[in-house]
């Protein structure tokens, strides 16, 4: 994180960029998805805007059409559909005028827009991958890393597995979900029945009821309700997540090979995800900016980084004195080695790494 004279942290950036080996996987013409998280409204630890544009510029040099990404949120904050989430990144500092690129949110106006990919895994057959991303030539995660309140760190796994599912898919992701209507709430507008792929679900009365034989627990009308009749399950185990997330991203980079790369930020490390209101103080020191091709290596190497330092006094691990594993510490309920023991099981990169500084 040093800088100087003629060698400003953006200098350094595209420097990495460069060294990483980014500039291979874009070709002339490429449509170029910068897969980043806009932040919520109130966050203040995302990636700032001036970043995206120096990696923007560096991919027009190249003769590539980058534009900005990321789906809608299954939780209904600032960015649970795409006019929220405009304005959201906008308000972020996420404005044409400041990254030169367009934002282009990849599931659509409601999060209905995605592509469904067949990958054969232990937990689904097929993921639903938000159709902006999945159509772009090349896929680059610009990710911030932090704590999360569930899965202990997100890293560039978390940013393309769980931020490239549509809502629908993400809610896969979060439960073994069966819908319950809460019927004071429902209207009987019949609005889930539309979208159900299974007619499991659908007004009888004055009610909508599900019919659990028939159900295939997609999440479809969960994130359909207008009124939110439908109740989301968050009870999924910690470790069955993180495998879901990776085999999104496998999903996420299917038909990608030797077209995608990682940006990592390890700056302001907030404990909880950008996904908060809020950005609490960091954890540790701000250590710099990391770039691979292997979204299991970066992760894994942000991980030992951050446990490598001292905790900060005012953060929420402060006075603890020497804290090993900040993110044991952060998550207790949480072991978050599984999804990088089942990323590499599955092939999609490997814990090795070998840190070379620019
Ligand atoms: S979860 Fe899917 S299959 Fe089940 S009722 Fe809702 S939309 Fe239908
Ligand atoms: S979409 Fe919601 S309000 Fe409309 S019928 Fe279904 S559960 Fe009821």
């Amino acid at each position: 994180m040093r800088a100087g004279l003629n060698k400003s942290l953006l200098d350094k950036a595209e420097m990495l960029f460069n060294r990483a080996g980014l500039p291979e996987v874009v070709q002339a013409g490429d449509l170029v998805a910068l897969k980043l998280h806009f932040g919520e409204k109130g966050g203040t630890a995302f990636i700032r805007p001036q970043f995206l544009r120096r990696i923007v510029n560096r991919v027009k040099s190249l003769g590539a059409k980058p534009f900005l990404t990321d789906a809608n949120t299954l939780y209904l904050g600032s960015r649970a559909n795409a006019v929220d989430h405009l304005q959201t990144a906008v308000e972020n500092g996420f404005d044409y005028a400041v990254v030169d690129a367009p934002l282009v949110i990849a599931d659509g106006l409601t999060g209905k827009d995605y592509v469904s990919v067949e990958i054969n895994r232990k937990n689904f057959k097929e993921v639903k991958i938000a159709s902006a991303a999945y159509q772009a030539d090349v896929l680059i995660a610009v990710t911030h890393f932090k704590g999360h309140e569930l899965l202990a760190f997100g890293g560039a796994l978390k940013n393309v597995g769980m931020g490239l599912g549509s809502r629908s898919g993400k809610q896969m992701m979060h439960a073994d979900f069966l819908p319950k209507v809460r019927s004071e709430k429902c209207t009987a507008c019949n609005k889930c029945s539309r979208w159900c792929p299974a007619a499991a679900i659908g007004v009888k009365g004055r009610v909508s009821v599900v019919d659990e034989k028939k159900c295939i627990g997609c999440g479809e009308c969960t994130v359909t309700c207008p009124v939110q009749a439908i109740g989301i399950s968050w009870k999924s185990e910690p470790e069955l997540i993180q495998e879901k997330i990776v085999e999104y991203v496998e999903g996420a980079l299917k038909n990608k090979q030797g077209k995608y790369g990682f940006i990592t930020f390890l700056t302001g490390v907030s404990p909880d995800c950008d996904c908060c209101g809020w950005s609490d103080a960091p954890l540790v020191r701000d250590i710099g900016i990391l770039a691979s091709r292997d979204p299991v290596a970066i992760d894994q190497a942000c991980v030992d980084l951050v446990n490598r330092e001292q905790v900060l006094p005012n953060s929420r691990l402060g006075g603890r004195g020497d804290v090993p594993d900040k993110f044991r510490a952060l998550c207790p309920q949480t072991d978050w080695t599984r999804q990088l023991v089942y990323a590499e099981k599955i092939g999609l990169g490997t814990r090795e790494y070998e840190l070379i500084s620019v």
